[in-house]
């Protein structure tokens, strides 16, 4: 697959585009009209059938609760379940014990804080990161200082919207116990140099945790590689359902880790007095889990696999060179993000005298969905001095033809209302 190309029209692919298209009954739909050109991945990737029919088969011939029971459905859903996470381990080079099931990587990123920062984490200590996280990586750590007295520093961007790593270098010292930053920016499209960056939070005796919830779904992830302790990822972004994600974390970590939940299914013995927890990763899996979501996952991991990651990180960047090409050859709108190949499927833009959302309501209108606001990283947006921006971001079923279909009706809009604001 890797090496092999695929002609579609004119145009050449390194993935079966038309193939895969077929996988995703919504892609032949139409919008207002028009065939829809789905330019919003970064937010939630669409499903191929067979995750979806992975979930129906789970649901139709093997569903019962997991790890309880001897009866043969509670076997065959715990075999499905753990099955799926030994993929998702699998998928990230780590091992099946250092995955644990969450609903996204929101609830994955709050479990490091509140489970190993709360209990590693004493005031005065310093937790690094960039202006440019997604809330999802910034609450939680502004939530520890407020509670904990940690110390949160900012790492800013270079003019060429990188993270600085001199910058990181500098904000690095004695009490910084973790470093935590993005794979690759959900705004930017900036793919960040981890394995750098943990090299450098390492010698300073610090912990890194990657937010993958773009890495994973869009780029090829080794966990040993990258250097990294802790990894998130979002189920829903990476072709599998909604209200599963994961957490990797190198096996030692998670056992020194207190739970994050209490209840059923995490623990070993319990009497009145108190309880004792079970090994990870059962120890932070309190309650029955999305069971049927985690083998739709499996499945998604099944799918991206057989594509190759590699193949769809350099789909994602021949989308992303055509579009910025296309929309920076147009007069009035501005293009954020770094220049250079370190960047996957995501362009961030904006209109001159055309409000963000307007701009994807006429969008709308020709059956182009893209997203538009601040995407959940307003500090980035103060940053880059902007209020809202519109994105488009690309996933392996994106065509050439839907980024020039944006380009063409991004024009007609800037020529309509567009000018100095
Ligand atoms: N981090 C990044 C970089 C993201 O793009 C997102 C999703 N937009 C999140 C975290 C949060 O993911 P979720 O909403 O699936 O928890």
């Amino acid at each position: 697959m890797l090496h092999s190309s695929h002609m579609q029209g004119t145009a050449t692919y390194p993935i079966d585009v038309a193939a895969v298209r077929r996988d995703f009954p919504v892609l032949a739909r139409e919008v207002n009209g028009r065939p829809l050109a789905f330019l919003d991945s970064g937010a939630s990737s669409q499903k191929p059938r067979q995750v979806v029919e992975a979930m129906v088969d789970y649901y139709y011939s093997h569903h019962a609760n997991v790890h309880r029971g001897a009866h043969t459905l509670a076997a065959e859903a715990t075999q499905a379940y753990e099955e799926a996470r030994a993929k998702v381990a699998r998928f990230l080079g780590g091992q099946p014990s250092e995955v644990v099931f969450t609903r996204n990587t929101t609830e994955a990123l709050n479990l490091v804080a509140g489970s190993w920062g709360r209990a590693n984490l004493r005031a005065g200590d310093e937790v690094v990161l960039t202006v440019a996280e997604h809330h999802a990586n910034l609450l939680p750590w502004q939530r520890l200082r407020d509670e904990l007295g940690v110390v949160l520093r900012f790492v800013g961007l270079t003019p060429e919207q990188r993270v600085d790593l001199d910058a990181l270098e500098a904000a690095l010292g004695p009490r910084t116990r973790l470093v935590t930053t993005f794979h690759m920016s959900n705004v930017l499209g900036a793919i960040n140099p981890v394995a750098r960056i943990a090299e450098l939070a390492h010698a300073a005796g610090a912990l890194l945790l990657v937010d993958g919830a773009q890495g994973a779904a869009h780029l090829p992830v080794d966990v040993a590689a990258l250097g990294a302790d802790f990894y998130t990822l979002s189920g829903h972004k990476m072709l599998g359902p909604t209200g599963i994600g994961a957490l990797w974390a190198r096996r030692e970590l998670l056992e020194g880790m207190p739970p994050y939940l209490v209840g059923g299914e995490m623990i070993r013995r319990v009497s009145l007095e108190g309880a004792t927890w079970a090994d990870p990763p059962k120890r932070f899996e309190a309650g029955t889990p999305s069971i049927a979501e985690a083998v739709g996952l499996g499945a998604a991991v099944d799918y991206l696999s057989a594509v190759g990651m590699a193949n769809v990180h350099a789909h994602d960047q021949l989308l992303t060179r055509h579009a910025l090409a296309r929309l920076g050859a147009l007069d009035g709108v501005t293009l954020y993000g770094p220049e250079g190949d370190d960047r996957g499927g995501i362009v961030t833009f904006e209109v001159e005298g055309v409000h963000p959302h307007d701009l994807a309501t006429m969008l709308d209108l020709e059956g182009i969905a893209v997203r538009a606001g601040n995407h959940c990283a307003q500090p980035l947006a103060a940053a880059l001095g902007v209020r809202a921006t519109a994105r488009a971001s690309f996933y392996l079923y994106n065509t050439f033809e839907e980024v020039d279909r944006l380009a063409s009706a991004v024009a007609a809009v800037r020529d309509r209302f567009g000018g100095p604001a």
